[in-house]
Order: structure tokens, then C-alpha cells, then sequence
């Protein structure tokens, strides 16, 4: 048994998802026999004569905890590119920055708000334009495009109104002004949903919350199969260095080993969460593409494995009672960010989303925003309901 066994996974398509969470891009240390990839710390690679080395040279360029992590993920996406970066905002400004002034950038209206503050504040005044659409439209899309169109942003589901957006259908609006189509898949996260399969160019991801998914490492990541383009992006990881240290490197692959199982049951549970709010008369409306009457249900059939662990609603009597609950419950924890082991509690108008207070993004202020984490689910129903008896 040769000790460097990665040689198997090199052909990704021949294993199953959770094989590769596990596998895809570790081989075990050739020094050492180490089962689980070295947190490589080194800034720098000793070179054997000029030019001549063993594909590293210097961290910010490469090095191999963030290889590692980069072939995995990549993997998990089905992409045959991947690069890490040190957030999701670093990931989704190093992508930006092929664009040029003039360029336009046709955003879904229902986005996170660090991509549009991104957009609207930092890209902006160096010249590029965007404009925010309704992206379950897909003809009002088309007309909505205009030609410096190069961009097409899409989160799905929609962060927080859980919007379903149809990837192949706006794919194919997309590339016929020849732009190309951005995923965010940070809520879907690949063991829900590939978007380059069903036609996106490029995914993007912030790594923070699922992938990660334990509250403990800020990350970034983009995947895409174009060649050239991903030159251009590694040019730009290279020239920019909005890189993560080795050791988030590192975090963020232990979570990936384990994304299946844990996504598994955020989907149960959070489906368990939205029929219980459905059953609340303290609960105007419900958002979860898991719901039949959601809808995105049947695009979010047809496109996702299951429905993910996100739930929001409205709350009866407006943004009073909608703050009250969120400071009221004791296991879902009010804080911002989503998708780790922890139920977390927000109100995105005054929280994740107040950067988008009078744009196309503003979201209403009864909205109360659900991650649903891994605690046992008999105390996440009892936690909610004491919340809602308090109200
Ligand atoms: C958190 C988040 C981002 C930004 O990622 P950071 O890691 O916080 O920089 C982008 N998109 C979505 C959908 C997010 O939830």
C-alpha cells in the first residue's frame, strides 16, 4: 500500500459525495503516513536550483493546506478549478475585479448585504453599474439586461427571503448577452445543489457557514471549470492576496468532512421548524422551499437535493413583536451569520441586511430570519414556543 494514496481520487466522478468530503485532495503525508492533511505554515519553499522547485515558492501564491482545501471543494462542486480566499467578500471582490468601468452587474433583488454594499459603495465609484431584478422573472430578465451586461449575480435559495431562483433558466438568459452567471451556493452549499451542472460559470462561496459550520473560521471560496478564467482568477488571488492562513485552511476542510451528515439535519430540522411556525398564530407568513405551497418548491425539487436549514417568517404586528422574539428565545442565539452547528435568532432589516435600508434590497422589518442548527429538535420547538408565549 503506497503511503501517497491520493492517486485514486484523482478521477473525482468515481466517488460518492462524502468520499470526497473525506478524501479528494489530501493525500496522506508523504513524510509521515499522517492521515489528515498538515496545517503547512511555512511562508516560504526551499528551491532545489532558480526555477526549479516542487510547485510552491511563497504562501500568499500557494501553499499546501490551502491546495488541499482548494481540490476538495472543487471537487465537491464539481469543478475542475478552486480557490480559497480569506472571506466570502474576499472571494466575491477578487472575482469582481475582472470586470472593467462601464461593465454592468444585474444583481437578484434579494441578495446579501455585503454584495450589495460591495457593489453599490466600492464598485461603483470606480465605474462599474448594477442594477437589482427580480430574478424569478426570467423574461422580465432578459429585458432588464442591458448590453454592458457581464455579470448576472444569483443567490438561491435567497438570503432571507428563501426565494427559489430557477439557475438553468437565468443561465441561459445570461449567456445570451454573453454574461456570465455568479452562484452564490453558500445556503445550498454543494451537497444540496451544483450549480455549474445546471449551467453557472462560476460558484462562489462563503465558507463561514456550512462548509465550515462551526462558527469558528471566516472563509471564501470560488470553483469553475473555464481554464482561462480561472488563470485570471489565480493571477488575481496571487496579486491581491486576500488569502486565508493555513490553519483556516484547515478549519474549513475539517467541516467539509463532515457537511453531508451535518446538512442532512439541518434539512430535517429546519423542516421540522417551518411547520411549526405554520401552526403559530403569532406567525404571518412563512418562507421555506420545503413547503409545498412555497413558490420555489418545485424548481427547488427539481434543482436541490433537499430544502437546507434555513427559515424565515413574519411576524403579526410588525417589527415590535419581530424584535421582542428575537431577544426572547435562550437555545437559538440572537447573532448574526448562519450555518453552523448553533440555532442562531436575527432580524435582518435592523441586522445582516441594515446596510440595504432604503435600496431595491431593503427587506421588511417583521422579517425574523431561522438558522437552524443541530441541538436536539424537541428543544428548538420548546425554545420557540416559550418565545412566542412571551410575546
Ligand atoms: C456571509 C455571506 C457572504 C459573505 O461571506 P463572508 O465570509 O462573511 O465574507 C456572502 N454571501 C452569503 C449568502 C453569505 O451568507
Amino acid at each position: 500500500m503506497p503511503l501517497l494514496a491520493d492517486d485514486i481520487f484523482a478521477d473525482a466522478n468515481a466517488w460518492g459525495f462524502e468520499t470526497r468530503a473525506i478524501r479528494a485532495g489530501q493525500p496522506h503525508d508523504v513524510s509521515s503516513g499522517a492521515v489528515v492533511t498538515p496545517i503547512s505554515l511555512a511562508t516560504t519553499f526551499v528551491q532545489e536550483e532558480v526555477g526549479v522547485n516542487r510547485g510552491y515558492l511563497y504562501a500568499r501564491v500557494s501553499n499546501p493546506t490551502r491546495t488541499a482545501l482548494q481540490d476538495c471543494l472543487a471537487s465537491l462542486e464539481g469543478a475542475s478549478h478552486g480557490l480559497a480566499f480569506a472571506s466570502g467578500m474576499a472571494a466575491e471582490d477578487t472575482f469582481l475585479r475582472t470586470l472593467a468601468p462601464g461593465d454592468h452587474i444585474v444583481l437578484g433583488d434579494d441578495a446579501y448585504g455585503g454584495t450589495f454594499r460591495l457593489i453599490a459603495h466600492v464598485l461603483v465609484p470606480m465605474g462599474i453599474t448594477w442594477s437589482a431584478v427580480d430574478l424569478t422573472d426570467v423574461d422580465g430578465l432578459r429585458e432588464a439586461m442591458p448590453s454592458s451586461t457581464k455579470v448576472v449575480w444569483v443567490e438561491t435559495p435567497t438570503n432571507p427571503s428563501l426565494t427559489v431562483i430557477d439557475i438553468a433558466a437565468v443561465a441561459e438568459a445570461a449567456h445570451s448577452v454573453g454574461a456570465r452567471l455568479v452562484v452564490d451556493n453558500t445556503f445550498a452549499t454543494p451537497y444540496l445543489q451544483q450549480p455549474l451542472s445546471l449551467g453557472a460559470d462560476v460558484v462562489v462561496h462563503s465558507t463561514t457557514k456550512y462548509c465550515g459550520g462551526h462558527s469558528d473560521v471566516v472563509g471564501g471560496f470560488l470553483a469553475l471549470n473555464d481554464t482561462e478564467l480561472a488563470e485570471e482568477l489565480e493571477f488575481l488571488q496571487k496579486a491581491v492576496g486576500a488569502v486565508g492562513s493555513p490553519f483556516d485552511n484547515y478549519l474549513t476542510l475539517r467541516g467539509l468532512k463532515t457537511l453531508a451528515v451535518r446538512m442532512d439535519r439541518h434539512c430535517d430540522s429546519a423542516r421540522a421548524v417551518a411547520e411549526f411556525l405554520t401552526s403559530r398564530p403569532e406567525v404571518v407568513e412563512v418562507f421555506f422551499p420545503g413547503l409545498v405551497d412555497h413558490p420555489g418548491h418545485e424548481i427547488a425539487v427539481r434543482q436541490m437535493k433537499d430544502f437546507g436549514g434555513m427559515v424565515s417568517f413574519r411576524v403579526a404586528g410588525g417589527v415590535g413583536p419581530a424584535m421582542r422574539l428575537a431577544a426572547a428565545t435562550q437555545v437559538f442565539v440572537l447573532a448574526e451569520s448562519l450555518g453552523a452547528v448553533e440555532s442562531l435568532i436575527e432580524h435582518p432589516g435592523a441586522m445582516t441586511h441594515a446596510s440595504a435600508v432604503g435600496s431595491p434590497l431593503e427587506v421588511s422589518d417583521d422579517l425574523i430570519r431561522l438558522s437552524v442548527g443541530l441541538e436536539a429538535i424537541d428543544d428548538l420547538i420548546a425554545d420557540l414556543t416559550q418565545a412566542f408565549d412571551r410575546l
